[in-house]
């Protein structure tokens, strides 16, 4: 356990799925160099298969005892869908003025799954009873991380000073145990690079003092990011003195930080003749128990009390929050502190308080492979991972 931990909260009452935080993690770290098929930061139609697909099947975290359960490692191809590109060239010179004015749009490689493949489909009898809501989901930096149990490597470790869960880029070998080992599927295989990587929480970006890239950009304005200790955030106030935030599959054993509010309002159902059903619910209370256990019904009860109660008073703390009128109020990050920390540990001024990060023959080198790799990646669980060269690539040093 980390002497601090950092969480995030996410409002699911407020989630568009517009994707903006989707894209803004995946221009800032994952459109290159063998990350281009990993969300660090996705958000998922629920219920649907998700990304990976059928994540929540994958095994992986822990049993009651607190030992490590065996987990499937997707295949990039069929779970997580190859990134694809549209015949544009082959348009761009199509002649329309012969034969067939249909010059057929179509994808240059087979597609069988993706982020986002099932967006907006949900389950129901539409238009009477049918249901979704947007799940965003990043590595949830856990307090006990499935990841870091399952490496072999000691190649995962979690900050002291703010929990955050990295990769020893220099110890990981791309055996991907920890890929099996984690229940959310939140760390992925580099094929470019035979190692493993995953959501940094925009580390460079905390250390001084902004919140991670898929919060600042939040149109939603659904997230909350803070020290769980700290009283006076209100990533605090939503998880402890309300308690309307709670974890993802809590029974995965892993204690993840990253919390949420539970979808409280949903459209109501229709009758046969298209007429309201006062006081029905379209989300099945069920499907929210298996995502967040039984505090569902406490947090659900809390924001619906302190929604009428600010109706009739005009009065609510926790509608205030919710709302989430400044950016400055929803991320309560400590610039201050990491320098006093950075001090103590004497590195360069506004260096990465973890170098283990950032240093290494595997960070520090530019050359890349003429070869690119494949996406069915070259390493074993016996750890005779191949490398396309050990050669590395500029993502890993944007965080020097
Ligand atoms: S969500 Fe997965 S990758 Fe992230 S810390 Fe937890 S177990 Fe590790
Ligand atoms: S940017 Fe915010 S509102 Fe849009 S999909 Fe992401 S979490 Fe949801």
């Amino acid at each position: 356990m980390s002497k601090r931990q950092l969480a995030m909260v996410m409002d699911l009452n407020k989630c568009i799925g517009c994707q903006t935080c989707t894209v803004a993690c995946k221009t800032q770290w994952t459109n290159r160099n063998g990350r281009e098929y990993m969300y660090w930061n996705n958000v998922e139609t629920y219920p649907g298969d998700g990304y990976p697909k059928k994540w929540m099947e994958l095994g992986g975290g822990f049993d009651k005892a607190g030992d490590l359960q065996e987990g499937i490692i997707p295949n990039i191809q069929a779970d997580y869908g190859v990134p694809w590109d549209y015949n544009y060239e082959e348009l761009a010179t199509f002649d329309f003025t012969k034969g067939s004015s249909t010059a057929g749009f179509h994808a240059t490689t087979d597609t069988t799954w993706g982020p986002n493949w099932d967006e907006d489909e949900g389950k129901g009898d539409f238009p009477n009873d049918n249901y979704f809501f947007y799940l965003p989901r990043i590595c949830n930096h856990c307090t006990n991380p499935g990841c870091l149990s399952a490496c072999p490597r000691d190649a995962i470790f979690k900050r002291d000073e703010d929990g955050v869960v990295l990769v020893d880029l220099d110890r990981c070998n791309g055996y991907r145990y920890c890929i099996a080992g984690c229940p959310y599927k939140k760390i992925y295989f580099n094929p470019k690079i035979s190692k493993s990587e995953k959501c940094i929480l925009c580390f460079p970006r905390i250390e001084q003092g902004l919140p991670p890239a898929c919060a600042q950009q939040c149109v939603g304005r659904i997230r909350f990011v803070g020290f769980l200790d700290d009283q006076e955030s209100q990533v605090y106030k939503l998880v402890t003195k309300f308690k309307v935030a709670i974890p993802l599959r809590k029974d995965y054993g892993t204690q993840p930080n990253v919390y949420y509010v539970p979808p409280t309002e949903a459209p109501a159902k229709f009758d046969a003749d298209g007429k309201i059903i006062e006081g029905s619910d379209r989300i099945p209370i069920k499907e929210l128990v298996k995502l967040f256990g039984e505090d569902v019904h406490h947090a659900i009860k809390t924001v619906k009390a302190e929604k009428k109660k600010r109706a009739e008073t005009g009065e609510s703390e926790l509608m205030d929050i919710l709302i989430a009128y400044q950016h400055a109020d929803m991320f309560r990050l400590d610039a201050n502190y990491y320098q006093e920390v950075a001090k103590s540990k004497e590195p360069k001024p506004l260096a990465p308080i973890d170098d283990r990060y950032a240093k290494g023959k595997f960070t520090l080198e530019f050359t890349l492979p003429e070869s690119h790799g494949t996406h069915e990646g070259n390493a074993t669980h016996e750890g005779n991972a191949t490398h396309e060269g050990n050669t590395t690539d500029e993502g890993n040093t944007t965080h020097a």
